[in-house]
């Protein structure tokens, strides 16, 4: 049984060794690979870490996830340096009932990003059934994601979707189809031109938008305002003013910051710093100053809508919250998400740095369902087909 999984972990050296620094796509996808023990089935794991671009890099071998794994699962697992060819496959035959094997990064192979056909044969040697639990892989279309399942299901094998896979499309997707009311959106990040497919499709079915981060500046634009040294896409002025008219016709809530923190940026010696940060009680930001979260009151008429919610959405930090000088707005909306969700809301949290931000204030289990995906889960939201998921006969 050959399962992708997504093994894209963080690392950083440490005294020459490669060190997993979070390890919660490992621990998403346990469920999984524990039902194919259980079933006996010899388990073939392959993912791919970094972007190697096609060349063998040691900082980006899987060989110390394959120890995480085995820590996390209580069992062995067999690594074999190779992806595809005669020490993979003797890999593979030696492989009893119930054991395990992670197969190297799949990406040391330009082959795996280029689709392409022969390797994809060659990934599918000694396979009969294949198993995708790679969400935030499956909006590729690679030979691990997609020319894999085609060899298999041309052979008259099946395709599944893993666990996690099912609990992605059925959070991200049927869960949003039909939301119980009132169904809040939370968007926040760099970025506008990241998410107006997502603000677009979703202001179709949102009660409110509450809009933060540096996206919230290009809105401020459109709307008139002056945003100082704030991060903007003045070439998304008027697709940010067409979400808004958009909004105003379809009578969605659209909420964006009324203040603002705002910090004094400058570079010393060649660094970049953020000096003077203080609150910014006004719409508009003066020319001097940058704005870098939401201000207090923004937080505070944000959770209310938050507090009402049925089932909340929420995607992309509110601030720059990796200085804690601004991350309160990010942390406040945090807290209020899992207030409404202790009170009844299913909250989805759309991968990213809105996890991060769960994750480093110890409240990730007081929310309904985070996301493992970031890419995968914007096109995903956006209406896209994932390659990774067509490609699967059995969902
Ligand atoms: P995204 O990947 O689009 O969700 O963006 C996340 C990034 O947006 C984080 O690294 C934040 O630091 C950054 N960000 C959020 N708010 C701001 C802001 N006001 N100015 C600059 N960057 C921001």
């Amino acid at each position: 049984m050959f399962t992708r999984v997504d093994f894209n972990v963080p690392m950083a050296e440490q005294d020459g060794l490669m060190v997993i620094n979070d390890d919660t796509r490992i621990c998403a996808t346990l469920p999984t690979i524990r039902v194919m023990i259980e079933k006996g089935a010899k388990v073939i794991l392959a993912a791919h870490l970094g972007r190697p671009k096609g060349k063998r890099d040691e900082s980006m071998s899987l060989r110390p996830v394959a120890e995480k794994l085995a820590e996390l699962i209580g069992q062995k697992v067999d690594f074999c340096d190779e992806c595809i060819g005669d020490s993979a496959e003797k890999a593979i035959k030696q492989l009893k009932d119930g054991n395990l094997l992670l197969l190297e990064n799949v990406r040391y192979h330009a082959e795996e990003e280029a689709n392409d056909p022969e390797f994809a044969e060659q990934l599918a040697t000694h396979v009969d059934i294949y198993v995708n639990d790679a969400f935030g892989a499956a909006h590729r279309a690679h030979a691990s994601t997609d020319g894999i399942a085609r060899v298999i299901t041309a052979r008259g094998g099946q395709c599944a979707a893993g666990l996690l896979m099912e609990r992605e499309l059925q959070f991200l997707g049927d869960e949003l189809e039909n939301p119980e009311r009132p169904f809040v959106v939370i968007l926040g990040g760099a970025k506008v031109s990241d998410k107006i497919k997502v603000i677009d499709r979703l202001l179709e079915k949102a009660d409110a938008i509450l809009i933060g981060g540096a996206m919230a500046y290009t809105f401020k634009l459109a709307n008139g305002l002056s945003v100082g040294k704030s991060l903007v896409e003045p070439d998304m002025i008027n697709i940010a003013q067409s979400a808004l008219n958009k909004a105003a016709e379809k009578k969605v809530n659209f909420l964006l910051p009324t203040d603002n923190v705002v910090a004094e940026p400058s570079e010393v010696d060649g660094k970049f710093a953020f000096g003077n940060h203080r609150v910014n009680n006004n719409e508009n930001i003066p020319d001097e100053l940058e704005g870098v979260d939401i201000g207090p009151k923004s937080a505070e008429s944000f959770n209310a809508v938050i507090k009402e919610a049925k089932t909340i959405l929420w995607n992309g930090p509110m601030g720059i919250f990796e200085d804690p000088r601004f991350a309160e707005g990010t942390f406040s909306v945090a807290k209020a998400v899992c207030e409404a969700t202790a009170n009844g809301a299913k909250s989805i949290i759309g991968g990213g740095d809105s996890v991060k931000a769960l994750n480093s204030a110890g409240i990730s289990d007081q929310v309904t369902f985070m996301s493992t995906g970031g890419g995968a889960s914007l096109e995903f939201l956006e209406g896209k087909e994932l390659p990774g998921v067509s490609a699967l006969t059995e969902k």
